[in-house]
């Protein structure tokens, strides 16, 4: 037998596990559901066969039946024990059991054509009557490595995101041919999910205020009227998708009392923040330095000095100048507190504290804390990393890189010919242009990889954890695709070139780095642009 259909036979034999234990599931909701027997006696089965089925779908990597027992899970996860199923639960699950049915009967998912990054990302759905302004659309978005797809009528669509929600809907107001029938769609498609989905609206006749209100209430965050160009979409397209969900706020907290730090940890990690606890104010610089948190809470009395000390400690670091500091006392007398912020805290809660309170006020304080710091760290036009907060990476990320004993690289990227882009098509398709490379780097590099604007149309890239050829083999993949990414201006089309050079960690000073990384570039300028070079060690 040849490796490949040795292969092919290992692969049907993994996904028929998968179907197998789907039809467990499926077979322990009938029970429940056409014998009419109490949900609380198949619920632990439910859950147990539910999480086997996630576990084997991941490992075999089958999307739609993992995403479908995933849900499965957090419906069932959220229901108490002893309680019988209401309708909307039962219709909700009915649903979920649905799509894996569809799953289970659906040839593509066994099929290669499933590559495993696309089992991580979540789609774009588009339905639009402008059949050509989709498919155009589809090709760029995925060009930047998006999963998008078309519809051509509201039933489909339909279908589609019960199999899976997707990351956002751009839709046409009148979708469907009759005036806000496109609104109607998404209103009845938002009932179906507990956290609505962004949609993007746009329209080409209808811009007035009742169908903008319309809009807005059904989970509308953008509405363009008249229409626009792709470009532009696309970009609105990249802030709602997956990439840029908000991380968790990291809160540091300091309170002698065990019970209520505890406490307070519980709340924090429920509310989705990450928390990081300590009990001893001796431990607030090491805390400080390991964490590096965006909000502080801090007891207002403790053995040894009072939080209002420990304020002003925190406050002597510039890099916690501005970082938010809430008081947390039994104290409610209103001009000890007036004192306690006048050294140095933003807010004052009184215990007992109110879950909700303290997770609103965290809320709010670290919105407009990353706001202040994004003006301060980050570039305006492409939202990446400015030249200093850059830097001030890089030296961080030696550091680890000397702690790990790890690798390092650092590249550097120049478009080419950029003036002549200005030249030809104007100044805003050249911002176009650094925003569509951009975008293209974010989506196509790792997490952990920095990127920033290092100046004009130059951009910088740390890349921790990475050997030398690993670095130009991913550069030079990302480049090759980006030539050939269509950059609209108007009814035209042009393509850009970017020229890299790479330079790897060699136990420099972050300088010298960048220095090496700089040369190699304009040694790819010299031989002809549109390539990467790496720089000798
Ligand atoms: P080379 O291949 O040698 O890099 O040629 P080039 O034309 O890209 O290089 P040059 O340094 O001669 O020109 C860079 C141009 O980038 C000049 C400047 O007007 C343009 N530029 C710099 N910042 C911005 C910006 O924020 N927006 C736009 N649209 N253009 C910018
Ligand atoms: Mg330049
Ligand atoms: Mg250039």
């Amino acid at each position: 037998m040849s490796d490949a259909s040795q292969k092919e036979k290992l692969r049907q034999h993994f996904a028929r596990r998968v179907t197998t234990q789907a039809r467990v599931v499926l077979d322990i909701w009938q029970k429940v559901h056409a014998n009419s027997e109490p949900f609380s006696t198949h619920r632990e089965e439910l859950l147990s066969a539910s999480e086997k089925l996630v576990r084997y779908a991941k490992r075999f990597e089958m999307a739609g039946h993992a995403d479908a027992g995933n849900k499965i899970l957090e419906i069932v996860r959220s229901w108490p024990d002893d309680t019988p199923l209401n309708d909307a639960t039962e219709r909700h699950l009915q649903d979920a059991l649905d799509a894996l049915a569809r799953s289970t009967l659906r040839r593509t998912d066994q099929t290669h054509t499933e590559a495993p990054h696309q089992f991580r990302r979540t789609p774009v759905y588009i339905a639009l009557a402008n059949v050509e302004m989709a498919s155009r659309l589809i090709r760029q978005l995925e060009f930047f490595g998006f999963r998008a797809a078309a519809f051509d009528s509201a039933e489909e669509l339909a279908e589609a995101c019960a199999l899976h929600k997707p990351e956002t809907i751009l839709m046409d107001v009148n979708f469907g041919g009759s005036k806000n029938a496109g609104i109607a769609t998404i209103e009845r498609l938002q009932e179906r999910h507990d956290t609505p989905v962004p949609i993007i609206f746009m329209s080409d006749e209808d811009g007035t205020i009742e169908t903008r209100l319309r809009a807005s209430r059904c989970g509308g965050e953008e509405f363009f009227y008249p229409a626009v160009d792709p470009g532009q979409l696309i970009e609105k397209i990249e802030t709602y998708t997956h990439g840029n969900t908000v991380e968790p706020y990291r809160v540091l907290v300091l309170d002698d009392s065990r019970a209520q730090a505890k406490f307070m940890e519980t709340v924090l990690r429920k509310a989705g923040m990450t928390a990081h606890i300590i009990t001893d104010p001796m431990e607030i610089i090491h805390a400080l330095d390991i964490f590096s948190p965006e909000i502080i809470i801090l007891d207002m009395y403790m053995p040894g000095c009072t939080g209002m000390e420990v304020a002003r400690v925190i406050r002597q670091q510039d890099r916690f100048h501005s970082v938010p500091i809430i008081y947390l006392s039994a104290e409610d007398d209103v001009t000890k507190q007036l004192h306690a912020m006048s050294l140095g805290g933003d807010d004052f809660l009184t215990k007992p504290i109110d879950p909700k309170h303290l997770i609103a006020t965290l809320h709010n304080r670290g919105r407009r804390a990353r706001s202040l710091l994004a003006l301060m760290i980050r570039d305006s036009l492409t939202g990446l990393y400015n030249h200093t907060h850059t830097l001030y990476l890089l030296d961080q990320e030696i550091v680890r890189a000397q702690q790990k004993d790890q690798p390092l690289c650092f590249a550097m990227i120049d478009i080419d010919y950029f003036k002549k882009v200005n030249d030809t098509f104007g100044h805003p398709i050249g911002d176009r242009v650094l925003r569509s490379l951009s975008m293209f780097l974010k989506q196509r590099l790792r997490k952990t990889d920095h990127i920033g604007r290092y100046g004009g149309e130059e951009f910088a890239i740390i890349l921790p954890n990475t050997r030398p050829s690993d670095a130009r083999n991913v550069l030079n993949e990302i480049r090759e695709r980006f030539a050939e990414l269509q950059q609209p201006a108007g009814d035209r089309e042009f393509n850009v070139t970017f020229s890299c050079g790479v330079a790897s960690w060699n136990n420099e000073p972050s300088q010298t780095l960048c220095e090496r990384a700089d040369r190699a570039l304009y040694t790819s300028k010299e031989h002809g642009r549109n390539c990467v070079t790496l720089a000798d060690n």
